[in-house]
């Protein structure tokens, strides 16, 4: 079998040799990271941070978001900043010399946050107890933070506006990680990810507090650390004004699963019941567009996005980090929109290799017919 692979690899690196599309990985843990470069990807293209607060974490995070007090704020802080630091120096690590794309955390607020019966239980069984500590504030403000629609409520850069500690912690954990890194002689590239913006403003917000933390830790550990920001691209409205959002971005990635959700308004979370399998019978859709890119919608959303982007920052890197990375009609089309390179899951890495590939010997091919 390990001829067959070999086999397979010489195929996929002629491939490789001829594609414009780099295929990077979404990987979120140090496991992930090295089968992805095991599998030939060129880079993480999506690190996703939300499971590195679940968990043991989660009472830390609960604090945090819902602390009344500075001092309890601090603390919970405190404590998640080595642990943070641990999780990004090993990727690093596994990563070393090929761009790492660490997406600030991005939660379904509910996802993090007790909910009201569960808390509702803890109070009742702290009083029953006698407990003077009876979590009722956190009760309250459980249910100030409670939202109808939580997949368009407080995620992303919304919650990293409304708690800018949370996003200070991540990108000073980040920069310490990378400073670590080049201290032990490695090289890390660094690119530090907003998602869910919908407006320029938000970025121009996130990205200054970035530039001090990172500035902070340089000059706190004598290091001269490289990064960039860059954001997600997977709201229409962000889409749609890419030329303003380019201002403050290095890069975009699209992320198809939110674009599609919000392009159709169906929730993605849902797809597989109800009225899909009609939709698919009817042809309103021939496969999901949550598989595959819809040209017609969110394909022309990218397609502006690319390109204002691209002529208001001639250097604007392009990629895609939803699940459509992997797939091999979305890759053609994101070959044909001009995108740098799509980052999908590790073990379709190897499939995103030859699509890619083929996009570019299918483009020869069409021009010879042309003449
Ligand atoms: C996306 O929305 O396409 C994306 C990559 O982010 P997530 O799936 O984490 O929302
Ligand atoms: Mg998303």
């Amino acid at each position: 079998s390990d001829d067959l692979l070999r086999a397979v690899d010489r195929i996929i690196s002629h491939a490789d040799r001829r594609h414009r599309l780099e295929v990077r990985a979404n990987a979120d843990t140090p496991q992930d990271a090295h089968r992805a470069r095991r599998l030939g990807a060129t880079g993480i293209g999506l690190c996703r941070t939300e499971h590195m607060f679940l968990g043991d974490r989660r009472t830390l995070v609960e604090r945090l978001i819902l602390a009344s007090g500075e001092a309890a704020r601090a603390e919970a802080l405190a404590a998640l900043l080595p642990l943070q630091r641990a999780d990004f120096t090993r990727i690093f690590e596994e990563m070393d010399g090929l761009p790492v794309t660490i997406r600030l955390l991005d939660p379904p607020l509910h996802e993090f946050l007790p909910d009201h019966v569960e808390l509702t239980a803890r109070v009742a069984v702290a009083k029953a107890l006698g407990q003077t500590d009876a979590p009722e504030d956190l009760l309250r403000a459980v249910d100030r933070l409670h939202e109808q629609n939580p997949m368009l409520g407080t995620r992303g850069v919304r919650l990293g506006l409304i708690i800018p500690e949370l996003y200070d912690l991540q990108v000073r954990a980040i920069a310490e990680a990378a400073a670590v890194r080049i201290r032990a002689g490695g090289t890390p590239h660094v690119e530090i990810m907003v998602p869910l913006v919908g407006d320029a403003r938000e970025l121009e917000m996130v990205a200054a507090r970035a530039r001090r933390t990172v500035a902070d830790v340089a000059r706190e550990s004598g290091v001269d650390i490289r990064y960039r920001i860059g954001t997600m691209i997977e709201l229409p409205r962000a889409a749609l004004t890419a030329g303003r959002i380019a201002e403050s971005a290095a890069f975009f990635s699209f992320g198809t699963n939110d674009l599609t959700q919000t392009v159709w308004g169906f929730s993605r979370d849902d797809v597989e019941g109800s009225f899909f399998p009609v939709y698919l019978i009817e042809g309103v859709f021939e496969v999901s567009p949550f598989e595959t890119i819809d040209r017609e919608g969110v394909g022309r959303l990218i397609a502006i996005a690319v390109r204002e982007g691209r002529a208001a920052r001639p250097d604007l890197a392009l990629g895609v980090c939803g699940e459509h990375g992997g797939d091999p009609a979305s890759i053609r089309f994101f070959h044909e929109v001009g995108l740098d390179y799509v980052s999908c899951s590790p073990f379709r890495v190897p499939v995103a290799r030859l699509e890619a590939g083929r996009a570019v010997v299918g483009e020869a091919d069409t021009t010879t017919d042309n003449r």
